[in-house]
């Protein structure tokens, strides 16, 4: 394996890889060098909402890439203005001012800088098993300390608490609190959805209290759980949202979208070379126009609750403790790790994800069928135990 050989000599060595080499997809499969095709539940963790090479994505990426590339923020541009615009219209009720920037950490990494200039605070609450990516301060939101020990310190001013759990919250909370950071459903936790309680009892806590209430959706966003925004779900309406992975197509892109009326910050504040560039607004438009023109959102809610439903038909119930998800964000709780079933899926040409030790996680393109969905259901079950 030529490529393989080359990457574990070159690459930073921080992956860990699965044996093969993936070199082209096409809607919901993969390809790999040798020739074999797979159903991609893997979606790029979860980016690929339109499967590979959605041809409206591709077009638009053409089109602009013969267009124009790159133009810094400092300059207007109009792909740029059509996208903002397109944001503020699509997400929950009063969010309409959006950073720009690259991935999900910088989404994330912008609302944890924004909300301490916003309420002159501090300190930021998140949750048990949350997961918000890698840099600095979005590590110091991350749960898992595998992933920090050797960074440490971290950021100060950090504090978890037990996921839809109010009470352990109230306890948390402090005069210098400025945020709370949640996910609507865990995703690297190990597809957890929030309570309705929950997400209320946050909206009303950060009310009284005057703390941002920031939304991570960086996963969960555009029709991934079966609604645009997992958060539509709880009529809840965040402070601060968090973008990220499906929202350009593919194209790296993060957003954090805050509210109006907090909205404060001065000219050379935060910033991004790569933000907000036109290939990737192009792409996000195409996006979020194929969204609606094929339906995805609804067809992610009805399909997902067809992969849940056959899973829990087919799967031996004495050998999991739970299948649980929301739209095409699906988990299967095991009692053991399921670190060897990924491999003996591979086998099987189905690819997917883990989350966490004991959860097998399917973030399938928001474009598969019930086909696919029969045959991911067939091989899990081989795998696993059929009843
Ligand atoms: C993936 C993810 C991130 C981090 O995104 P990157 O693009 O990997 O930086 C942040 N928050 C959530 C909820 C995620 O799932």
């Amino acid at each position: 394996m030529i490529y393989k050989d080359l990457e574990e000599k070159y690459g930073s060595g921080v992956y860990y890889k699965r044996d093969i080499e993936i070199i082209s997809g096409k809607g919901v499969y993969l390809y790999d060098s040798q020739g074999n095709e797979y159903i991609d539940c893997v979606a790029g963790h979860g980016v690929c909402l339109f499967g590979h090479s959605h041809p409206k994505i591709v077009q638009a990426i053409k089109e602009q890439a013969d267009t124009l590339i790159s133009c810094p923020e400092i300059f207007y541009n109009d792909k740029r203005a059509e996208l903002l615009e397109k944001i503020a219209e699509i997400t929950p009720k009063g969010l309409t001012k959006t950073f720009l920037s690259n991935s999900g950490a910088e989404a994330v990494e912008a609302a944890l800088k924004f909300s301490r200039k916003i309420t002159g605070k501090t300190d930021i609450i998140s949750f048990t098993f949350g997961f918000h990516g890698r840099t600095m301060g979005a590590l110091s939101a991350t749960w898992k300390a595998e992933y920090k020990k050797p960074f440490l310190p971290l950021v100060p001013g950090f504090c978890h608490t037990a996921y839809n759990n109010l009470e352990k919250l109230q306890e948390v909370i402090t005069d210098n609190t400025a945020a709370i950071i949640v996910e609507p459903v865990q995703g690297e936790g190990g597809v957890k959805p929030a309570s309705m309680e929950f997400m209320k009892g946050i909206r009303e806590i950060c009310d009284q209290k005057g703390i941002l209430m920031i939304v991570d959706e960086v996963q969960t966003g555009f029709g991934r759980t079966g609604e645009l925004f997992a958060i539509n779900r709880y009529n809840v309406s965040p402070d601060i949202l968090c973008l990220g992975k499906g929202i350009a197509g593919g194209i790296p892109m993060g957003a954090t979208v805050v509210r109006e009326d907090l909205s404060n910050l001065d000219k050379g504040e935060h910033g991004s070379t790569f933000g907000g560039n036109p290939l990737a607004c192009n792409a996000s438009l195409a996006a979020i126009r194929a969204l609606k023109e094929e339906k995805l959102v609804e067809r992610s809610r009805e399909n997902g609750d067809y992969f849940i439903s056959q899973l829990r038909k087919n799967i031996d119930e004495t050998v999991y403790k739970d299948i649980r998800g929301l739209g095409l964000m699906i988990g299967i709780e095991m009692k053991q790790k399921v670190g060897p079933y990924l491999a003996q899926l591979m086998d099987k040409k189905v690819l997917a994800l883990t989350a966490g030790k004991l959860v097998v996680r399917y973030l399938p393109p928001l474009i598969i069928e019930k086909e696919h969905i029969d045959r991911v259901v067939e091989a899990t079950g081989e795998i696993i135990g059929r009843s």
